[in-house]
């Protein structure tokens, strides 16, 4: 096994300098494969913040106008050091995290991929030249970095994440000022870390745990920070939201989802196996785009069910870091609870459990991979986000019950949908309201791509040559007297 030790940094990095809380309290971090504790890093609260973001702000100056092949560079540099390092950092995302190491290295390698995107996209931010309407005038539109940038993380994803934000933050020439879940803070503080051994200047990232609120609420704040970018659940979407107001921040957020993934009768059925494994059960199905509700069309019902509830049987669960692994625990007490609810609820109103159900037989937050029949629209998980791994089947007669049904919820991220009609498809791609849509695919995420979400699912993209556009302002210069 590599080790991480190297990548463990056990205090915050603000204004270039490794500090611990002011008054030295700190959080306990554990595995939860094993309950253990890895380590315990600082319990930043508002005073920490603001100097990280006074860091930033200063450093803003000067890297905000910095040269754009030295950030592009740097950024090539910050990717060679995460490949680098990439099974240090994938063993110290399961550590904190519980995925199996495959699915960490790949979340890695994933995050490298953003920041070489980002490197080369930044090339290609060009302002306009409009036509004037007289004679005498130019018309100009030029692209400026924001400035200081908060960056608000969640647990599930605590090294792609910060990826998607850093990447187009600093190719566009923004500091940051970023906050990982408190449940996995040692992923970002490693980004931290390589960012200060690639060379970023004292300030341009400054990366502290603590008190969600106390630091959410010093960036909210400040007039200083003129972005704030979130990823994490609808709830505290809303309340930053709210928060940027009385500082009229721009904002982007990436938030809850309820995928449907729907399965026509005209599907290649094993494809569809395919992709609803790993739709649903990736990350123990901890991602924002894991399926939340199948629904499968009535002539292929009963044989889609059988091959999925085989193929959630054959699912090898265990620890993120033993050899065969597909399964780890998950992040906490709250969220086996949580799949618990959900499965007692379905089954209070007439659901079959036919997989699964049960907490695992391995103890802790391990809970056996579930496969629950016969839902219907009055169960919890046709409106809650699920957030584990239970597949909830609905059966359906139509195309458009389907759309709908799909559409029946406040959430707009990702959909999936299996057919080879060719017509359906793009009937399908105008009916569901939703930001991504897999065709015949239950893994689209991919850095050329604008990943975001309708409704209460999001604003702004990550990803794509939209992604940087939240993170340049764009302003209008007029000549005239020419
Ligand atoms: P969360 O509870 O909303 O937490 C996300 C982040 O926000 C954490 O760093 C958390 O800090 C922080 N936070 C909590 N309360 C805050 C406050 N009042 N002010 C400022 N920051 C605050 O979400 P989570 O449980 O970590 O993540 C799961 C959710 O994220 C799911 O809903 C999932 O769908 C969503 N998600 C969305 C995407 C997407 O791209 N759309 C991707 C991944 C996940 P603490 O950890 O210290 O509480």
């Amino acid at each position: 096994m590599t080790s991480y030790k190297h990548l463990l940094c056990e205090e915050n990095l603000i204004g270039g300098g490794w500090v611990g809380a002011d008054n030295g309290s700190k959080i306990t971090v554990t595995d939860p494969a094993t309950g253990k504790t890895i380590g315990h890093v600082p319990n930043c609260g508002r005073a920490e913040t603001n100097r990280a973001i006074a860091a930033a702000a200063s450093a803003f100056d000067s890297f905000g106008r910095s040269d754009l092949s030295q950030r592009v560079k740097l950024l090539q540099a910050l990717h060679d050091a995460l490949m680098d390092n990439q099974e240090a950092l994938a063993q110290l995302l399961t550590a904190e995290q519980g995925k199996p190491l495959f699915e960490a290295r790949g979340e890695i390698a994933i995050g490298a991929a953003y920041i070489r995107w980002f490197a080369e996209e930044i090339r290609r931010a060009k302002g306009e030249i409009v036509p004037a309407p007289t004679g005498d005038r130019r018309l100009f539109v030029t692209r400026h970095p924001v400035g200081v940038v908060a960056a608000i993380t969640p647990w599930n994803f605590p090294s792609s994440m910060l990826a998607r934000k850093l990447g187009p933050a600093l190719a566009a020439g923004c500091t940051v000022v970023a906050k990982p879940a408190t449940n996995t803070p040692y992923s970002g503080l490693a980004w931290g870390k390589l960012t200060e051994e690639v060379g970023y200047p004292a300030g341009v990232i400054n990366i502290l745990t603590g008190s969600a609120r106390d630091i959410g609420g010093a960036l909210m704040d400040s007039p200083h920070v003129r972005k704030v970018t979130f990823t994490g659940s609808t709830e505290v979407g809303k309340t930053l939201i709210r928060q940027s107001a009385d500082t009229v921040k721009k904002v982007s957020m990436e938030l809850g989802g309820n995928a449907p993934f729907i399965v026509f009768d005209d599907a290649d059925l094993d494809a569809a196996i395919e992709g609803a494994m790993i739709a649903k059960y990736r990350n123990m199905g901890q991602t924002c785009v894991c399926t939340n509700r199948f629904y499968v069309q009535a002539g292929i019902h009963d044989a889609f069910v059988e091959k999925l509830r085989a193929a959630t049987t054959d699912l090898q669960v265990g620890a993120g870091t033993e050899p065969g692994t597909m399964q780890g625990p998950l992040i906490n007490e709250a969220a086996v609870a949580k799949v618990e609810e959900l499965i007692s609820d379905a089954l209070s109103k007439g659901g079959n459990v036919v997989e699964g159900g049960q907490r695992h037989a391995l103890g802790g937050t391990y809970f056996q991979p579930t496969v629950v029949t016969g839902a219907t629209a009055d169960m919890s998980f046709a409106t809650e986000e699920i957030f584990g791994p239970l597949s909830a089947v609905f059966r359906f007669e139509t195309e458009e019950e389907a759309i709908s049904a799909a559409n029946a919820t406040e959430f707009g991220l990702a959909a999936y949908a299996y057919t080879r009609d060719l017509a359906r498809i793009f009937r399908l791609n105008e009916g569901l309201q939703y930001g991504l849509i897999g065709i015949n695919a239950g893994l689209i995420t991919t850095v050329e791509a604008p990943f975001g979400g309708l409704k209460q699912s999001g604003m702004g993209k990550e990803g794509g040559s939209q992604g940087l556009d939240d993170y340049l302002e764009s302003k209008y210069m007029c000549v005239a007297g020419l």
